[in-house]
């Protein structure tokens, strides 16, 4: 469900067909160079330069067509013939496969309606609109789903439309200062700044009888480029799909937080799905469909930056009484614990079978997905294929690595969620999770990793192609795309003249790993002009036509994916990079200190928590200098270095969402997908809440402490 945040890249026409011409590997050096984690990586290189010349262009061109060949929304059949497909890719690999269910509360659309008058009484649009373009191939399929929101509420409401830009904090404030009250209101949202629930959330609170979301042209339609099908932004009608459960609050099936939804969990076992869910209407536009409605609203003009880029004034509407937009929303939900789908393949570990590589990506789409997220299952498909082809050849990994093609992810990061809460216990000896979600729409290396991990990233990336010559570090280094949204954060800058890399919010399967047990997580994806996310648009015909004809993304992707869980598996020593990673966390606590000063909150200590973060950074320093030099127990520095993570982890978990249990990054609450970094504190701080900011940074002083002397465990 990841959201891009589209790059305006000016070269990729240019080197387009530059792409197309397949470059030879980096011949092999004679004298491989010192790669952390690995006393002599010699034996390695050869390994990974195996690895690296097996996934094809060709076939994960092949993936991709059968993955997008129909619309496959989680839990339908089309959705069990695709995981099908992904098993009998991983058993003709070689591992040990199986499909894993599990019984969540899903809903899907039974009628979704929108009317609107204007203030004589005039109809002013019915809708939501068929989404059409001159030619597409795929747009007339009868099993394409209408527009509907992921846990929608149901009901039939009318209300005066209120408009509130991006539906941000910010936003809603700026109507209460305006003394624009939402209560019984239709609020009329764009996309954009933030995860769609979030726009839900912060209107149910303010009294909203529904929320429309729109797309604007400004965001990812014609203001951006060509709209598709002359080029790959979203046309007139189409509609973003998406969930609007409360992912920051808890993700998964939301009848059963912290438990696996198995087949077997009974029915008394679950609760009430209101914990992350709205309780009203919401319903995504078009701008065809949304453009009426803006055009007839009165009342005062929209404030600086509220303007899209429709051709006429936008304002506020809410003029109370005669002379508003009335807004007409049906929407029928059904309901129902449905089953889905997870596909898990696995190769265990010769030395250190209890610990676990697990790299995942999603299968289910809201339509064809052929970016989102079925490039991503391509290339995995390829990773696993070059596995395979080291497995054939007697390889076998030092650690246990599983393959994991997530479920229902679009509806609220379910398949993973329910997967790690069934397997909580054993993934404390999980060493790494690798993401990927939107492999493919573009040419633009970009990721997004804790910060152990950032330094085993750059370094592995150099060891990859690029289609575009050179290596991927290379082009990415120098691409320096704007990220995407669910990577902002406050964090420090990167260290100068390294490749750019965000910290993990949410939005994507990462998040059970990292935030819920504590396992060190990255996210990777190759990006570029993409305005056709979550519509029927997002097919094989647009990404041939857009993303990668020649599918040479894919298999960049395929090698990266597979050779973080390659080089991880193999490692000596566990790579992490705890001098950076605690850094990283000193700067997060003078940020919030010089945070805490503006806003007058002086009673607040920060010292013990300073003090615990400098210990920690040394030692982090001493840990460093063992990892490049081992010597001893290497089971025990291992263990060591994993559960430093684990320490991180408080059982109480956040305040007001104890699912949210890692102290150092949380999903922020109003923002959905950016990353909120010391989330306790900082959340604490901006609601002015002496009390509970004194509280959190306890907390945080606790777990930095037991992270130190996890550490100093070592030696
Ligand atoms: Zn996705």
């Amino acid at each position: 469900m990841i959201v891009r945040k589209p790059l305006a890249s000016l070269l990729f026409l240019a080197l387009v067909s530059l792409a197309f011409v397949p470059r030879p590997l980096p011949a092999q050096n004679p004298n491989p160079p010192a790669v952390f984690g690995y006393s002599d990586f010699t034996e390695q290189a050869k390994i990974e330069e195996k690895f690296l010349a097996i996934p094809d262009a060709k076939l994960a061109g092949q993936h991709l067509k059968f993955l997008t060949a129909e619309p496959h929304l989680a839990s339908t059949p089309e959705d069990r013939k695709t995981a099908e497909y992904v098993a009998q890719k991983f058993r003709a690999a070689g591992l040990d496969t199986e499909i894993v269910p599990y019984r969540v509360l899903m809903n899907q659309p039974k009628v979704v309606r929108v009317e609107a008058w204007n203030a004589a009484g005039q109809p002013l649009m019915t809708g939501p609109t068929r989404e059409h373009v001159e030619g597409d191939p795929y747009q007339d399929d009868p099993r394409v789903v209408m527009p509907f929101n992921g846990s929608s509420g149901s009901g039939d409401v009318t209300g005066e439309a209120v408009y509130a830009n991006y539906g941000r904090l910010e936003d809603f404030d700026q109507l209460a200062a305006q003394h624009i009250d939402l209560h019984g209101k239709i609020v009329l949202v764009r996309y954009g700044a933030n995860f769609r629930g979030v726009k839900v959330y912060i209107a149910e609170q303010r009294g909203a009888a529904g929320v429309l979301i729109y797309s604007d042209p400004q965001d990812d339609g014609y203001y951006k480029g060509d709209a598709y099908p002359m080029g790959p932004w979203r046309p007139e009608t189409g509609v973003q799909r998406g969930s609007v459960h409360y992912i920051f609050k808890y993700p998964g099936d939301p009848e059963t937080p912290g438990v696996a939804s198995t087949l077997d969990l009974p029915d008394s076992a679950r609760g009430s799905g209101y914990g992350n869910q709205p309780h009203i209407i919401s319903i995504p536009l078009s701008y065809h469909d949304a453009a009426p409605i803006l055009q007839a609203l009165k009342g005062p003009g929209v404030p600086q930056g509220w303007q899209g880029a429709l051709p006429f004034r936008y304002h506020l509407g809410a003029v109370g009484g005669q002379g508003g937009v009335k807004v007409h929303l049906v929407s029928q939900q059904d309901y129902q614990r449905r089953i889905i789908w997870d596909v898990m393949g696995t190769i265990k570990g010769s030395e250190y079978p209890d610990d676990w590589v697990v790299a995942g990506n999603h299968r289910d789409a809201w339509v064809y997905g052929a970016v989102d997220p079925s490039s991503g299952t391509a290339a995995m498909l390829e990773s696993v294929h070059g596995i395979g082809a080291l497995l054939r050849q007697g390889w076998r990994p030092k650690r246990t690595i599983v393959f994991c093609n997530w479920d229902a992810e679009e509806e609220g990061l379910i398949g993973s969620t329910e997967w790690v809460e069934q397997h909580a216990k054993a993934l404390e000896r999980a060493v790494a999770y690798f993401n990927m979600d939107v492999g493919v729409s573009g040419p633009d290396f970009s990721a997004a990793a804790i910060p152990s991990l950032k330094q085993f990233l750059r370094e592995l990336t150099r060891a990859v192609p690029s289609p575009l010559g050179a290596t991927v570090y290379d082009q990415w280094k120098n691409a320096r795309p704007e990220g995407n949204e669910h990577r902002r954060s406050n964090a420090p800058p990167d260290p100068v003249g390294e490749a750019p890399m965000g910290d993990l919010g949410s939005g994507s399967d990462f998040t059970p790993f990292l935030q819920h047990v504590g396992v060190p997580s990255t996210d990777i994806d190759s990006g570029g002009p993409y305005g056709v996310y979550h519509s029927v648009f997002d097919n094989f015909a647009w990404y041939i036509q857009n993303a990668d004809p020649k599918f040479v993304y894919l298999q960049e992707m395929a090698r990266v994916f597979g050779l973080e869980a390659l080089r991880m598996a193999d490692a000596d020593v566990l790579p992490y990079d705890y001098v950076s990673y605690a850094r990283e966390i000193s700067a997060y606590i003078d940020a919030a200190k010089r945070k805490a000063a503006d806003a007058h909150l002086d009673s607040l200590d920060f010292a013990p928590a300073q003090a615990a973060a400098a210990r920690l950074i040394t030692a982090a320093q001493k840990a460093h200098a063992l990892q490049l030099a081992p010597s001893g127990d290497l089971a025990k520095l291992n263990l060591a270095l994993r559960q430093t993570e684990t320490a991180l982890i408080s059982e109480a978990g956040l305040p007001n969402r104890p699912w949210y249990r890692h102290t150092i990054y949380a999903p922020g609450e109003f923002t959905g997908y950016a990353a909120v970094v010391i989330p306790g504190v900082n959340e604490a701080i901006d609601a002015k809440d002496q009390g509970r900011a004194a509280q959190q940074l306890t907390v945080l002083t606790q777990a930095l402490t037991r992270a130190a002397q996890t550490l100093e465990g070592a030696w």
